[in-house]
């Protein structure tokens, strides 16, 4: 029985974490796109640098699962945070939205190696460290109109770990990043990507044609 005397003790249970290593087998399968869209445009500006990554902060909303979202920021991670049967894509971009009353929610783009990003190539050329850097960049185009992947309830993956964070993974995203690119980001900061976390039970979703 619960005892309401104690609590203080009561522990946060943090078992649903991220990020998961995707094991496709075992999704639920929803054969239609992402019902994810970036309503209008997203004015960015690179403003800081936390020495783990880039960040783009800006305003932006999004419709996501048909529910309003903010925009906040995004950031990126090398090589991806999220696996896929194992596998770990070169780079993995953190769109980061919420609600008006505080839901997060996380699209990641899980980016493959092709040709060189013209909007990724600007946010590369205007970072300076430890300054802000007032430059819009214009996103729309990183996706298509039909986005698939994976849904699934997780976490953030960097320190408060805050857990009920909606995961929204895109695996046909249309910004690619090149050789160069990807090495530029190797070059200028460490490794930052979270080990998977251990699935315990939850539902992934796998939207696909
Ligand atoms: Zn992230």
């Amino acid at each position: 029985m619960t005892d309401y005397h104690q609590q203080a003790d009561w522990t946060t249970v943090n078992d649903h974490q991220s990020p998961i290593n995707i094991d496709t087998a075992n999704t639920v399968v929803i054969n239609q796109y992402l019902p994810f869209t970036m309503n209008n445009k997203h004015h960015l500006k690179l403003d800081r640098d936390d020495g783990t990554t880039i960040q783009v902060t800006g305003t932006g909303h999004a419709s996501i699962f048909n529910r309003p979202f903010h925009f906040a920021q995004l950031h990126f991670h090398w090589t991806s945070e999220h696996l896929i049967d194992g596998a770990t894509a070169p780079l993995e971009i953190h769109l980061v939205y919420h609600t008006s009353i505080g839901q997060l929610c996380v699209v990641s783009l899980m980016v493959k190696l092709g040709p060189a990003d013209e909007t990724l190539q600007e946010i590369i050329d205007n970072f300076h460290p430890d300054q802000e850097t007032p430059v819009t960049f214009i996103i729309k185009h990183w996706v298509s109109e039909k986005s698939y992947g994976f849904h699934y309830l997780g976490s953030l993956t960097t320190p408060p770990l805050s857990e009920g964070v909606e995961w929204v993974v895109i695996t046909n995203p249309l910004v690619t990043a090149s050789v160069a690119q990807l090495a530029w980001f190797k070059k200028h900061f460490p490794r930052n990507d979270r080990d998977a976390q251990d699935l315990n039970g939850r539902t992934i979703e796998w939207y696909q044609e």
